[in-house]
């Protein structure tokens, strides 16, 4: 028997019991370092590194070009990271999937290739005031270059959308809902599915941003029926530079190109150009290759952990830290959703969030301070930021217990 298969076997929620994932992390075997800001990217195990090494030490070269095997090779990764994505996605086809830099460039690709051709002056495009600054900046340019006009679907006191309000939101005029799945800032899980099936009654096709979704909770974008699904691979354990943009095949087929340039073509005159089919009329330009293929690899490895699994360890630190935290005295948690992420926003009375950031730092504790590139939500709370703890597959309760024990620390020290 393979040893190390016995090893793979045992990765389950069991596995994530005993210490997290943080022992496939080399960064992490730095064992003073409490990293807790996984919402604005996540470390990477050595699966990720090793596949970024071995492809530029042993299977480098362009891809799509060549007629010479290192060449195929490299384009068969490559491809074979975008099956890796359609199937983590349930996506029908792995043409429907476009490598982007990440999450922005995915929300800006649509801004400009899907929305843009469909609006008037007058329509609307709908958002909501828990939007990542990624998914509400392209819209305003949208709207301020075609005289589209914004609209938000407002939030409630405990970080949740109102959803009450969206009905009326969805006017003849909207053109597109896009709505996060997962709040960076907040934690607030949304119920897309819900939120999709609404729109669907009024003829709106739905953007989900799934930046904040895709490390902690299985997606199936078929079941959610949601016309597009944008991701960024760095915070899921994956390289940089890198992320993909899911989009049903009679949406791609009917977009314009957004760049132009090489790959993305089919032939060109002096006069004119005819596009390559999607896919490859998105992706202009040499792509990210080994970026693509890191990302395949750490699909592969939250796969291997499963899903459901980290899904379910990850809601077990959720109930501990709120448990802990909610034992510090003067810690107010922003984001208070029944159905949550394992994100603590939250303000600790007296202290200015970049004190207690830079606190937390001399501790060795990495926490993210600030509006966290939600000011509208900051706005709503009245508040100019928050410290937040985001959590991955490598944290374990007793970060959450340092966490803590810092907190009260600095609640001495500034004598609150
Ligand atoms: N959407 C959400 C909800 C995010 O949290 C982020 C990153 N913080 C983004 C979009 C943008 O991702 P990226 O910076 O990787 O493009």
């Amino acid at each position: 028997m393979d040893p190390l298969k016995d090893v793979a076997d045992c990765r389950d929620l069991e596995f994530l019991r005993q210490n997290g994932a943080r022992a496939d992390f080399p960064l992490l075997q730095n064992e003073d370092l409490v990293f807790l800001d996984s919402g604005a990217s996540a470390q990477k195990p050595q699966v990720v590194l090793d596949a970024l090494t071995d492809f530029y030490r042993t299977g480098y070269a362009n891809i799509h070009r060549g007629v010479y095997r290192l060449s195929q090779q490299a384009t068969e990764l490559y491809e074979g990271a975008r099956g890796k994505i359609q199937r983590f996605l349930g996506a029908a086809e792995s043409s429907e999937i476009v490598f982007v830099r990440g999450a922005t460039e995915g929300l800006n690709l649509l801004a400009h290739s899907f929305v843009r051709p469909r609006v008037q002056p007058g329509d609307e495009i709908l958002i909501t005031q828990m939007e990542h600054h990624s998914n509400i900046v392209p819209w305003q340019m949208l709207g301020q270059e075609t005289g589209a006009v914004l609209k938000y679907v407002p939030l409630t006191g405990t970080g949740e959308l109102d959803l009450a309000a969206l009905p009326e939101l969805l006017t003849d005029r909207t053109r597109v809902l896009a709505v996060t799945h997962v709040s960076n800032a907040l934690g607030t899980i949304n119920p897309v599915a819900e939120i999709i099936r609404l729109a669907r009654e009024k003829g709106v096709p739905v953007i989900v941003d799934g930046a904040q979704a895709v490390p902690h909770l299985a997606v199936d974008v078929q079941a959610l029926d949601c016309d597009f699904y944008v991701f960024s691979g760095h915070k899921l354990y994956g390289p940089t530079g890198i992320g993909a943009v899911y989009g049903k095949a009679e949406h791609w087929r009917a977009m314009p190109p957004w760049q132009g340039g090489g790959d993305m073509i089919l032939s060109v005159t002096m006069e004119q150009t005819t596009y390559a089919e999607p896919p490859a009329c998105f992706e202009a330009g040499t792509p990210d290759i080994a970026g693509a293929i890191g990302l395949g690899a750490a699909i592969d490895y939250v796969q291997g952990l499963g899903l459901a699994n980290i899904t379910a360890y990850e809601q077990e630190l959720l109930a501990a830290g709120t448990e802990i935290l909610g034992a510090v005295p003067g810690l107010r948690v922003i984001g208070t959703a029944a159905d949550k992420a394992a994100v603590f926003s939250f303000v600790l009375e007296g202290v200015h969030p970049h004190d207690v950031g830079t606190f937390l730092d001399g501790d060795n504790i990495a926490v993210r301070t600030g509006h966290h590139c939600a000011q509208p939500i900051m706005d709503y709370f009245g508040i100019p930021a928050t410290t937040r703890a985001s959590l991955g597959v490598y944290n374990t309760a007793a970060d959450l217990e340092a966490l803590a024990e810092s907190l009260l620390r600095i609640r001495k020290f500034f004598r609150v």
